[in-house]
């Protein structure tokens, strides 16, 4: 972008506000030169000072206004590059948000100027040296060929790694990066937020040499983060590993795309604008001429269906190269039983802790969600029209689903079999561990919630401590399903597999389906085997079976086809708007509006409307929240009209905030 005309006078220039069109302004003489494409500047607006972005520079003056001055220019380099531009232009029109909002994301505040060297790993080794590197098995070898040669070709192919934990995917990784590096070429790895952990970074450092690999993760500060963004711009870190927003670092001469894990819910960023890192880095594989290589245990359901479909190139990887044996799962039926531990994992545990080997207790729950369930014959109510559970809400005290709209009161009796043992559910973790003491007695119970832990990280310093046999069993949410590897964890015992089931989302069985397989995947890594038990009120869920059968593809199958009966992605696409207010009865108010907008036929463009709705979390920090559902097939424009059409009907209401989401993985 260098070249700057000497007569440039003015810059056309993104402000993070949410008016989708660019300002412009005045360069003073000083900064000539100094205010280039990609720069960041700081600019008067109204009263108030703010960070821009200079998209365009220009000698002609437009007609008639009276322009404002730059004030001073943040960066002596730009970091925005011409490639991240493309991206920030790409997400603008994909996501419909100002290039502003965009470019924020991008390049979050703080990143400024230069900061303290990071780079350098001081974790390889705390952990034990890898074996050499193993030949690759012919699955891999067939994976690796493929990758290879897009890399050389420079084709912006996608990739599919399909394999259980252990299967061998991060090795491939390994080695499609060796070639990328022999051949001058930097890469960019994607992980889940909660992957960034020390033993799995180690690998590539270990692997590559710290001085190569760079690691972003949430610890780092602002500055911290700039010198990595150089580093890479400047070809001198040619690994990148991060989260969700690395796939914003503008590595030098990027040859591969990898993203382990890439059904995790981290990747997409709920705040705007609301962009999925797996879309982000397939439009830069498209725009750079690079190969993204995708890795999953689980993969997502849209991956999965686009690599049956053709799109996107699927490979298997079907054994586990360094031996251990698939878990044995055991489905327990809790259907009329009293308490929250079966005989089955009582036992289990006993005999676990007796045999001093470890155990992790997965509470399968999520956010607040209660809903009534017959404890005699595990029936649950569903609502007629969208085949989700009825979520319980005391404001009213009613039953509501939370795409449509229906409600009734609870029932006091079962309609099934007739009981009157209607149990609310949504059990606490620290319950579950005050009977487990007195359950087991002498186990050494270590509990992660988010009690326990502080901060993102805070899990780390617990999953070490279990790590060190400190404790016998671990015990959690979510947070015990993922990472770590214990050779000696020989159980897992999974309560409430259900409740996840339950979750009034068309997305409840794939999550279940994943959380249940990557909290299976924590044991039978070592030589003794391990055993799974799951306790569920409904063992007749199809789900189990593919559970039990370690069968993911069985599993897509049947649910993909469940999506296309009931027009839920990837058969269809969404888009969620979500209006909220101080006043309930404003919030629904104003979505019934944004409603009635969307139903003018020329504006739907084929796609059909949900709601208006109160969400599923109703009440956010005093505003009361409602969505309405879109189901597209939309095209670019389609989803801007949509949002115009919402901001008119809205211009004027005071006190009334609109988001929308497209592609959204949370519908709450
Ligand atoms: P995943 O990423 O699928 O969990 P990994 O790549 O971590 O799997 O491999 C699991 C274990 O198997 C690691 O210890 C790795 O070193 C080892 N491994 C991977 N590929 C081979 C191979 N071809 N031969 C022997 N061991 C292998
Ligand atoms: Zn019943
Ligand atoms: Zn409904």
């Amino acid at each position: 972008m260098g070249e700057i005309a000497e007569d440039t006078l003015f810059a056309d220039i993104a402000l993070p506000i949410p008016v989708d069109r660019l300002f412009t302004y005045r360069i003073p003489d000083e900064a000539k030169g100094a205010v280039k494409v990609g720069s960041r500047v700081a600019v008067p607006f109204g009263k108030r000072k703010m960070t821009g972005y200079v998209i365009s520079l220009g000698s002609e003056p437009p007609e008639g206004l009276d322009l404002k001055t730059i004030v001073s220019v943040l960066d002596e380099e730009p970091l925005l590059t011409p490639a991240l531009l493309k991206l920030a232009s790409w997400m603008s029109r994909y996501y419909v948000q100002p290039a502003g909002i965009v470019l924020r994301a991008i390049l979050p505040a703080g990143i400024r100027g230069k900061g303290r060297s990071v780079i350098r790993g001081d974790v390889a080794d705390r952990f034990p040296a890898e074996p050499q590197r193993p030949p690759l098995n012919h699955d891999q070898r067939a994976v690796f060929d493929a990758v290879a040669a897009a890399v050389v070709e420079g084709s912006p192919r996608t990739f599919l790694l399909y394999g259980v934990t252990g299967s061998g995917k991060t090795e491939v990784y390994l080695r499609c990066i060796e070639e990328v590096l022999a051949a001058g070429g930097s890469a960019l790895v994607l992980v889940p937020e909660i992957a960034l952990i020390p033993q799995s970074t180690a690998r590539f450092q270990r692997r590559f040499g710290g001085d190569d690999v760079a690691v972003l993760h949430s610890r780092l500060s602002g500055p911290q983060r700039a010198t990595i963004w150089r580093k890479a711009a400047a070809g001198d870190a040619r690994v990148v590993i991060g989260p969700r927003s690395a796939v914003f670092v503008p590595l030098k001469n990027l040859r591969i795309i990898v993203i382990d894990e890439e059904q995790d819910p981290s990747f997409k960023q709920e705040e705007k604008p609301h962009y999925s890192a797996v879309e982000a880095a397939a439009f830069r594989s498209r725009s750079e001429g690079v190969p993204l290589l995708l890795g999953s245990a689980t993969p997502s359901l849209e991956s999965w269906s686009e690599a049956t479909e053709g799109g996107i190139t699927l490979f298997t990887l079907s054994e586990r190269p360094a031996g251990g044996r698939m878990p044995a799962v055991e489905i327990v039926d809790m259907r009329g039983r009293d308490g929250i531990f079966s005989d089955e994992l009582l036992r289990a545990m006993e005999k676990t802790l007796r045999d001093g080997e470890q155990g992790i207790i997965l509470i399968n729950r999520r956010g607040h969600a209660f809903y009534v369930q017959c404890g005699g014959c595990g029936w649950i109510d569903r609502c007629p029209n969208c085949s989700i559970s009825l979520t319980y809400h005391s404001r009213g005290h009613r039953l509501l689903c939370h795409y449509c709209g229906h409600h009734r009161p609870p029932p006091d009796r079962c309609p099934r079999c007739g009981g009157y043992r209607i149990l609310q559910k949504g059990a606490g973790t620290q319950r579950v561990e005050m009977e487990l003491q007195n359950l087991v007695p002498g186990a050494k119970i270590l509990r992660m919630d988010l009690d326990t832990t502080t901060g993102k990280t805070g899990h780390l310093g617990l999953l070490e401590k279990f790590g060190r046999k400190e404790a016998d069993f671990l015990l959690g949410t979510q947070m015990v399903a993922k990472g770590h590897h214990y050779p000696d964890v020989t159980l897992v015992g999974i309560l409430a597999a259900d409740e996840g089931l339950n979750f009034p989302d068309f997305r409840a069985a794939e999550r279940t389906f994943h959380l249940l397989s990557q909290a299976a995947g924590r044991t039978g890594r070592g030589m003794r085997g391990g055993r799974v038990i799951i306790q569920a009120f409904a063992p007749g869920h199809f789900i189990y079976d593919h559970i039990s059968g370690h069968d993911f593809p069985g599993f897509a199958a049947v649910e993909l086809a469940l999506r296309k009966q009931l027009g839920y992605p990837p058969a269809v696409r969404l888009m969620l708007f979500t209006v909220s207010s101080l006043s309930a009865a404003a919030a629904e108010k104003a979505a019934q509006a944004v409603y009635e907008a969307f139903e003018r036929e020329e504006l739907r463009d084929g796609a059909s409307l949900l709601g208006p709705v109160a969400a599923l979390v109703e009440k956010i920090k005093g505003r009361y929240r409602f969505h309405v559902l879109v189901k597209g097939p939309f095209s670019g424009e389609s989803k801007k009209k949509l949002v115009q059409a919402a901001e008119e009907v809205l211009a004027g209401t005071k006190g009334i905030d609109l988001q929308w989401d497209v592609d959204p993985v949370n519908l709450f």
